[in-house]
């Protein structure tokens, strides 16, 4: 054995540990397809007009020991102060058996969205939790299972109020001067999509308008706590929608928004056990009244029963989301924020009602004793109400220049209003030694005051000295049912913990070969960083200084994403790609206002097109014109020509996706572009589908102008259950001047004018390092060869089962791109048996379904991505051949139309301790063990076929009264 030192360390690069398919299995596969390698093999999809003629120079690629020591010195750039900003982002404590049992678990974080509800019990029962927090503690009736963040929660609780509210002829939306300026901003960017007018003011001269909706903050940005109930009155006898954007912690204590008389309440869970992360990742929460509930944003959890009667949980009313309603949906949430959701509902669940008041009474206590030692020094308070906040004003020039020479000695983060005004929020973390650091930071060294001394002083007075009266305190008990009252000891929370995980089948289980999704290998290398305290506990508003390391993160994955996509600039700021969609629209938009062509409103949108789009544009205030595909599932150039010039005027954009969301490489987009171009239009490339084009081509390549990718797909954060993600945009230059930018940070790019599209500058920041590692790991070599190798795992599973199932689109060579679809209409058409049939026996055999029915109705949509290997790929075939003779069997009569191992699937334990069971035509091992591999590595659906109907007709949308578990 000889080998040189540059064989051995190559040996030891990630590459090998990302590619499933080792040399010898691809080059079996590689046979098995008739091409002679991988390049071959890109050669024959890849129109040669497409590729791109070099390199893409995102680096070498190294070891994992060697990606962690650079970014290692990345973090350390990064200075963790302590923060007292507030702001929407307080510290917090992550229970380590929620840190190492969720956000560190694969089992939870490598899960996708609960399309499959009979095998994600365990994620949906968290989610069910976390509305029930969001329902008792905000006092409204409904919750839906997690937003992106407070502020667009904003956005959508006023978009929400314009289509219910009563007041049709009214425009205004009406929004408190009090509430936090990054809400207000994404407010304002996304009500002058819609035509709303805006109007800023104190809260109670709200009723002096002919508005919709209001919007007010309780607390509010200075802490104070105002009770708004007459308010709420008046401006419900003018037919107006009430939010109000609230703090989960302040809750606990404070009197609900609910019993106030709001209509909606939404705010961040952040501070329920989920990090800072610079910005994000986390789950807002947003509950209103019933009767709203078909305007709901975003999905709803709901109970309903299987087949068995038993109870089970499912989404709720899906026919209002977008992939339903397309341009009519209430908003274009699609990945969310789940495994935030899921943390904080644990942290609730760990906690229990006792454990939240004991947290809350701390830190009203501490800032009860921070305030009366200030003001008995002689500091005035803006608020003269409070829970965490305290707001000093008016101070002096001189003395607020002190203060921040001290607190920067001292390491910790105010915040500043202005050259007079401070502000302190405390939180979970904050100690009583905390608090004499305060007092020395804003009083300087000399202050006598003693945290005892005060405390005790505090305690004999009257109860008025807190910052909570009497008269605002919550009376009603919360989080009584029992899920929040049975688990405070580590153990029972561990297995309460495990026992959901059980339920739900995730790429630690088997691969999910859901198409358009990009279920790839989330590496533990990639992950490990983002629980680092230099990247988990910064707050999005401190001192840029501070965040040299961040800066550097966003600067190199920024260099290397502009060469992946080929355009010239990144704006980190959307949180998921919905949100990339709706901010790349906004910038063409913007663009075209700036060439005095406001009129070009009209967005053409391909049939095919992923639901998201349309309805993004519609946010985007554009109008959607729907352009055919042919019968290839390409675009169809005539009827496009046509739209383009009847449009020309009026043309703003199209909206295309890149190979098509058919799974093939059409090789007229050039003309496309070119097309669009000529008519004064720009082209929005959705990069869902970046997982294909990487290092291969580019949207910047083929002559798009703006893209959102999915970091959450093709650069490996997981899918977390259904979020979190980042959709950042590519722009070309010309765009550039038009992305959003942010009221509170300059984000680098010459846009800080702009409105944001999200509460923090750099979006969900925190998981940033994820994508940046996979990067820096696979380098220009590894990025590349995971293209290649995803359309020979797609490509292998289309030829092997092509035999057995149609496939619905081939392009060049009858090749598929890194996806391919199955058409199973015409086995429904001769056997009756559905593609839903199908999608649940994969559940017997251990697989999560492919996409179903998207983009064409009564299809399977597989993507492996390039992380599976040939031996877990042939494991899918075979059992997908397996589902086909069952379906013959159905075919020839053998086995009866209804009662059959498809039509029955998923099969559970209940029905194999059936008695009932021996009726059937099928053996019981044929139910559950159709395969030696399976029996190897079983996989029990933890309910049966669940009914979708029952759930919306009973809709039912908490946790379940205990006795139903009898
Ligand atoms: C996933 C996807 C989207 C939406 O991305 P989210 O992050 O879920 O908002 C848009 N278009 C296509 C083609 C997709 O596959």
């Amino acid at each position: 054995m000889t080998a040189t030192l540059t064989q051995l360390e190559q040996h030891d690069r990630f590459i090998r540990r990302h590619i499933g398919p080792n040399n010898a299995q691809q080059a079996a596969m590689l046979d098995a397809i008739g091409a002679t390698s991988l390049n071959d093999l890109t050669a024959q999809i890849v129109p040669e007009s497409i590729r791109l003629p070099q390199a893409l120079g995102t680096g070498e690629p190294c070891s994992e020991a060697e990606g962690l020591s650079s970014l290692r010195q990345v973090a350390n750039k990064n200075n963790v102060f302590k923060s007292y900003i507030g702001a929407g982002y307080y510290g917090t404590h992550v229970p380590s058996v929620i840190l190492r049992n969720v956000l560190e678990n694969p089992g939870w974080y490598t899960a996708y969205t609960p399309y499959q509800p009979e095998i994600a019990q365990g994620r949906l029962e968290a989610i069910l939790n976390f509305q029930q927090v969001s329902m008792d503690l905000t006092g409204l009736d409904l919750a839906s299972s997690s937003l992106l963040d407070e502020a667009t929660a904003a956005s959508e609780a006023m978009a929400l109020a314009k289509r219910v509210s009563k007041a049709k002829k009214a425009n205004i939306f009406y929004v408190a001067d009090d509430v936090f300026p990054h809400t207000l901003d994404v407010i304002q960017t996304r009500a002058e999509c819609f035509g709303f007018e805006v109007v800023v003011g104190p809260a109670s001269e709200a009723v002096n308008y002919d508005l919709f909706g209001a919007l007010l903050q309780y607390t509010n940005r200075h802490g104070q706590i105002d009770d708004r109930s007459e308010l709420i009155k008046a401006l419900h006898d003018k037919k107006a929608i009430v939010a109000v954007a609230a703090d989960l912690m302040s809750l606990v204590l404070l009197k609900s928004p609910g019993e106030m008389g709001a209509d909606v309440v939404f705010g961040s869970s952040q501070r329920f056990g989920v990090p800072m992360g610079y910005g994000g990742p986390h789950a807002a929460f947003f509950t209103a009244r019933d009767m709203h509930k078909r305007s709901m944003p975003g999905r709803i959890i709901g109970v309903s029963q299987d087949t068995r009667g038993k109870r089970a949980l499912r989404m709720a009313m899906q026919t209002r989301e977008q992939h339903i309603r397309r341009e009519k949906a209430n908003s274009n949430i699609c990945t969310a924020q789940v495994l935030l959701a899921n943390m904080a509902s644990f942290y609730a669940v760990f906690h229990g009602p006792q454990g939240l008041k004991t947290i809350a009474e701390r830190i009203l206590r501490l800032t009860d004793i921070l305030a009366s030692g200030l003001q008995s020094k002689g500091v005035t308070l803006l608020n003269n109400r409070w829970f965490d906040t305290l707001t000093l004003d008016p101070l002096t020039k001189a003395d607020v220049t002190a203060i921040k020479v001290r607190a920067k000695a001292a390491e910790i983060n105010l915040r500043i209003d202005s050259e007079t005004r401070l502000g302190i929020s405390l939180d979970e973390t904050t100690e009583r030694q905390d608090i004499y650091t305060l007092f020395e930071v804003i009083l300087g060294p000399d202050h006598d005051l003693d945290v005892a001394v005060l405390d005790d002083e505090l305690l004999q007075a009257s109860a008025a000295q807190s910052g909570i009266p009497e008269s605002f305190k919550r009376t009603d008990p919360i989080l009584t049912h029992p899920t929040f009252n049975r688990y405070q000891s580590e153990t029972e929370m561990m297995r309460y913990i495990k026992r959901l995980e059980n339920k739900d089948l995730a790429l630690n289980h088997s691969m999910i070969s859901l198409g358009s999704c990009t279920m790839k290998l989330n590496a533990v290398t990639e992950m490990l960083p983002i629980s680092w305290p230099e990247f988990a506990n910064m707050h999005p508003f401190c001192p840029l200084d501070q965040a040299q390391g961040y800066a550097q993160l966003i600067e190199e994955l920024s260099d290397w994403l502009v060469k992946i996509t080929g355009y010239d600039a990144i704006c980190m700021q959307p949180n998921s790609g919905a949100q990339g969609e709706y901010a790349g629209l906004l910038a063409i938009k913007k663009y075209h206002q700036s060439r005095d062509e406001s009129h070009r409103n009209i967005c053409l949108i391909p049939q095919s097109a992923h639901g998201t789009n349309p309805a993004s544009a519609q946010l985007a205030g554009m109008k959607v014109v729907v352009t055919a595909c042919d019968k290839d599932g390409n675009i169809d150039m005539d009827d496009l020509t046509a739209k383009a010039s009847e449009m020309s005027d009026n043309l703003s954009c199209i909206m295309i996706t890149y190979p098509s969301t058919h799974g093939v490489y059409e090789e007229s987009v050039k003309a496309i572009c070119e097309l669009i171009h000529q008519h004064g239009g720009q082209v929005y490339l959705d990069g869902a589908n970046m997982n294909a084009q990487v290092g291969i081509t580019s949207p910047g390549f083929i002559g798009a102008d703006v893209s959102h990718l999915n970091l959450h797909k093709t650069f490996a954060i997981p899918h977390g259950g259904g979020g979190p993600g980042m959709g950042p945009i590519g722009v070309k230059a010309h765009l550039a001047p038009f992305v959003a930018g942010h009221t509170q940070v300059k984000t680098g790019l010459a846009s800080d004018n702009n409105g944001a599209v999200s509460a923090a500058p750099f979006g969900s920041a925190g998981i940033l390092p994820i994508s940046y590692m996979y990067i820096k790991l696979l380098g220009t070599k590894g990025v590349t060869e995971s293209t290649q190798v995803a359309m020979l795992n797609a490509n292998y599973i289309s030829q092997k089962l092509s035999s057995h199932y149609p496939i619905l689109y081939t392009g060049r060579h009858q090749r598929v791109a890194h996806e391919c679809i199955l058409d199973l209409r015409p086995l429904k058409e001769a056997s009756g048996v559905t593609e839903m049939d199908i999608a649940k026996r994969l559940n017997d055999y251990g697989f999560h379904a492919p996409t179903m029915s998207f983009p064409v109705a009564g299809t399977l949509m597989i993507e492996p991505t390039e992380s599976e290997s040939k031996v877990e790929i042939d494991r899918f075939i075979d059992a997908m051949i397996a589902i086909r003779n069952e379906i013959a069997k159905v075919e020839s009569g053998e086995w009866p139309i209804d009662n059959n191992p498809l039509c029955n699937a998923p099969h559970t334990m209940d029905d194999i301790i059936d008695p009932a069971f021996d009726t059937r035509p099928y053996s019981r091992e044929q139910a559950v063990f159709p395969t030696e591999a399976v029996k190897a590595n079983k996989f029990w659906p933890s309910v049966n076929r669940i009914d979708d109907v029952f759930g919306d007709r009973n809709l039912f949308c908490a946790c379940v009264p205990m006795d139903e578990y009898k």
